[in-house]
């Protein structure tokens, strides 16, 4: 029997399983998904013109992966994802403190802050020493610098008292810890063929294999996480991905990291006589208090650039950032917001659909506009609300047979006031950066999926405690993104790493 079994591969469960590997637990990692060879797999430098259709797909033809949410890979979404990497601060951990609304983590950054630095360093974050309030610094690899339009964007920005600073991601900048640094293709979110990108396979669980204490079950789907009538949990039933063939794994720990709504779903469909209404869930909260966070954007033309040459500038997607700057001002709505921008790239023209004409004089408009074009997204936090929920639609039934997961969302007047005045600001800051607008989204989008598994010292009103163990099963835990009891502004997953490498100590302590 093994001492941990965990559910789910990415960045939450891959960060776990190589902690509690390094202290000396036996674990295995159930991954619905196939393993992945970063250096094949993805189609990190085809061109729109490789495909008939003009449209690249995530896997080489014939490669399997990211067939669902369930089965993504070996990795999960940190493969795909762009590695911006943000600490929370001690504002965003007691938001409540501050405004009133929302709810506190019952952890500080105290807490965190000796993880943030250990992930950061495993991990390889790029940035500068800021020296923000809100945005604390941490263990940097060198910065990227700022492109032609992030210095216009800045000097725009700051003529409205706006700062910008330059990004900070989960990439290799130098060579370290057994991975090259960035070549600087701007495909990032395509897969990086050279793992430069933080992916949880590569910097966390291929060194971990060495201690001879990690084993990876991949195209594996977990179905069932099984408790005994003494409320302990014994063990995960699942189904191959291809076969269907069921298995299962023992363990004196279980620790779901299914990402979010894949977790909730698959506490939801542990039923028991135990636990009716799903594992966990004697507090009727698992599925409640969904915050993720909601997106704008903004396409523009920097007009100074339209014309110029394009250049090989050295970079990836974005490389800078506006913090947030409305915590100080004053305002007509709780909590912030913050705005990444740039994603030129090479391989994304889609904005071209938007110029009007034909021809040769047409081809000559999009031309001129490609070194010219930026995206500004800014980036809101949900406050909960009891319309915004997870739960299962038992009538929907995937591949495997299992329930669907099923989001439930509807935003709130304090949301579609931060809507609102971000997407004033990302225009006003284009604006004064001399820019041609394109678009402005007009409604709030869904990003980056937290809550529903909501951490609190209150079994009443919360699934986990201030260690990501359940209240109501001692040997079962949650270490993903639905533990957040609130979403901040900012880009989550660090601070789900973070939160990963404190409960693997907890954990290992626990079964010592
Ligand atoms: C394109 C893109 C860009 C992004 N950019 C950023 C960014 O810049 N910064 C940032 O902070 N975040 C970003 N994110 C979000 C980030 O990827 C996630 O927050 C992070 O990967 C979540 O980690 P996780 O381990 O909780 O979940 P995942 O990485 O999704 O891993 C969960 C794994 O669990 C597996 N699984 C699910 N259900 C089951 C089951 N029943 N049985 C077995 N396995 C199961 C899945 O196959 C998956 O591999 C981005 C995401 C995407 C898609
Ligand atoms: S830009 Fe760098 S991190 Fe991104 S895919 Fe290319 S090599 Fe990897």
């Amino acid at each position: 029997m093994d001492d941990v079994v965990i559910v789910g591969s990415g960045a939450s469960g891959g960060t776990l399983a190589a902690h509690l590997a390094r202290r000396g637990v036996s674990v295995t990692v159930l991954e619905g998904g196939p393993k992945i060879d970063t250096r094949t797999a993805f189609n990190t430098h085809s061109m729109p013109f490789d495909f008939e259709n003009r449209s690249i797909p995530t896997m080489h033809p014939g490669v399997a992966g990211f067939d669902s949410e369930r089965s993504r890979g070996v990795g999960g979404k940190s493969l795909l994802w762009n590695a911006v990497a943000w600490r929370l601060s001690q504002r965003d951990f007691k938001g409540r403190r501050h405004d009133g609304a929302g709810e506190d983590w019952p952890i500080d950054y105290a807490d965190l802050a000796p993880y943030y630095d250990r992930v950061e360093w495993e991990v390889g974050v790029c940035g500068n020493l800021d020296g923000l309030d809100d945005l604390p610094d941490g263990i940097f690899l060198p910065p990227v610098a700022f492109k032609c339009s992030d210095a216009l964007i800045s000097r725009g920005a700051q003529k409205l008292g706006v700062k910008v600073i330059q990004v900070r991601k989960a990439t290799r900048t130098i060579a370290g810890n057994g991975r090259p640094p960035c070549h600087y293709c701007g495909n990032c979110m395509a897969g990086c063929d050279v793992a430069a990108k933080y992916n949880s396979f590569d910097a966390h669980m291929k060194p971990a294999l060495s201690t001879g204490k990690l084993r990876i079950l991949h195209d594996s789907v977990a179905r069932e996480v099984l408790v005994s009538p003494e409320n302990r949990v014994t063990g995960v039933s699942y189904l191959n991905r291809e076969t269907k063939a069921e298995g299962a794994v023992n363990a004196r720990v279980v620790v779901v990291s299914c990402a979010c709504v894949q977790s909730v779903a698959l506490l939801m469909m542990s039923k028991s006589r135990l636990y009716p209404q799903g594992l966990a869930n004697s507090s009727g909260q698992l599925g409640r208090n969904f915050i993720p966070h909601f997106t704008g954007g903004v396409q523009a033309f920097l007009t100074d650039l339209i014309g110029r040459q394009p250049v090989n500038d050295e970079g990836f997607l974005d490389h800078a950032y506006v913090p947030s700057f409305m915590h100080n001002r004053k305002r007509e709505y709780a909590r912030s917001f913050g705005m990444q921008f740039n994603y030129q790239n090479r391989r994304s023209v889609g904005w071209a659909r938007a110029i009007a004409g034909f021809g040769a004089g047409y081809k000559s408009a999009v031309k001129a506009r490609y070194p010219a074009f930026v995206v500004m997204s800014p980036y809101g936090e949900m406050l909960p609300n009891a319309q915004s929920y997870i739960d299962l639609d038992e009538k929907v039934v995937d591949r495997y047979g299992l329930p669907a997961a099923r989001r439930h969302l509807a935003w709130g007047e304090n949301d579609r006031r931060i809507f609102a005045d971000m997407s004033h600001w990302a225009v006003e800051i284009l604006k004064a950066s001399g820019a041609e607008i394109l678009s402005v989204a007009a409604e709030p989008q869904p990003n980056h999926e937290l809550g529903g598994a909501r951490m609190g010292n209150d079994p009443k009103s919360s699934v986990v405690d201030r260690n990501c163990r359940t209240h109501d099963v001692e040997n079962l835990y949650v270490v993903d993104g639905s533990v957040f009891p609130s979403a901040s502004e900012k880009n989550p997953t660090l601070t789900m790493m973070a939160l990963a490498a404190r409960a693997a100590d907890h954990i290992a302590d626990s079964l010592q």
